[in-house]
């Protein structure tokens, strides 16, 4: 099991089905399909009352939610065992969504919830949330700027009639992280986050740029130093809308920082002990860092562990 929340998706995508319409169309009905439903970004998840016990993705049936599917988009996820798993997105629908044929189930919010829900829940609305939004924000065709793009292939393409682009769901890149000098790593921190809060650095890549080259650029602008060397340690699907988070170590050839202040107001060298001690809520400077659902804490944790 991998630790890192939303990386955890246990569907096969069964891609080469996707544009089978009769496979499709028969899938859709088969007694044991479910949906996994929206409403304006949310999933409705079933909310558990027994201390200690995870909420649940609110898998729907095809009764439970044929009245909506004319107008609603509905995006192929994947299967697990005989089950095929559908998303599908309420918000443009006329029609009124009775929650009350719902008892504990709610729309909430994917940040809020995730750390209540099992890591393969998170790791199968990771996919469905990218999917929503980038279908609900991709109506209109962007080169020939007159069509309505049509949706293809259950949810996973998006093509113009008048000028033959295809669409795909897109991914944006980015690089997070953890420059070290000898025994200490380097935190920082934006104006914007909350007081006391220090995390790895991170940017989005740019066109034509490999990992190294973006993980050396952001350091470089950010607080001033040279990167000697990257090392790739993981990724973590972000569905905010559709990030991947690609952590890495990056070895730097000294710790005197020259801070971007419009980025990074301020930073700090810590060691392994430092790292402890904020763990256990013991930093004299009550320094904290992101909760275990960031991949900055993950990649805290590795390095902490990896001596
Ligand atoms: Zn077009």
């Amino acid at each position: 099991m991998n630790k890192i929340i939303f990386a955890n998706n246990p569907l096969d995508r069964m891609s080469g089905f996707r544009s089978d319409k009769d496979w499709q169309k028969a899938n859709l009905l088969d007694n044991e399909t479910r949906f996994v439903v929206f409403h304006s970004g949310k999933p409705l998840i079933h909310v558990s009352s027994e201390p200690g016990s995870n909420s649940t993705i609110f898998l729907a049936t095809y009764d439970q939610i044929k009245n909506f599917i004319e107008d609603a988009y509905l995006l192929f996820l994947g299967k697990l065992k005989n089950k095929s798993y559908y998303a599908i997105d309420l918000s443009k629908s006329n029609k009124d969504f009775d929650k009350t044929a719902f008892p504990n189930c709610k729309f909430i919010d994917l940040r809020s919830i995730a750390q209540s829900i099992s890591p393969e829940d998170t790791g199968i609305l990771a996919q469905a949330k990218s999917m929503v939004e980038w279908n609900s924000s991709n109506i209109f065709c962007t080169r020939c700027e007159s069509s309505r793009l049509e949706t293809v292939d259950a949810g996973c393409k998006k093509i113009c009639k008048n000028c033959n682009v295809e669409l795909f769901p897109r991914v944006d890149p980015v690089v997070i992280m953890l420059p070290i000098f000898k025994d200490k790593c380097l935190l920082g921190r934006q104006k914007i986050f909350p007081p006391r809060m220090f995390s790895a650095l991170a940017g989005f890549l740019e066109p034509g740029e490999t990992i190294e080259d973006a993980v050396i650029r952001e350091v470089k602008e950010e607080v001033g130093l040279n990167v000697t060397s990257v090392e790739y340690k993981f990724t973590q699907p972000w569905p905010f809308p559709s990030q991947l988070m690609i952590a890495c170590f990056c070895q730097t050839d000294g710790d005197t920082t020259d801070l971007d202040q419009d980025e990074i107001e301020d930073a700090v060298w810590l060691s392994r002990e430092d790292l402890n001690r904020i763990f256990v809520g013991k930093s004299p400077d009550r320094i904290w860092i992101p909760p275990a659902m960031a991949v900055a804490h993950q990649l805290i944790v590795a390095w902490m562990h990896n001596k």
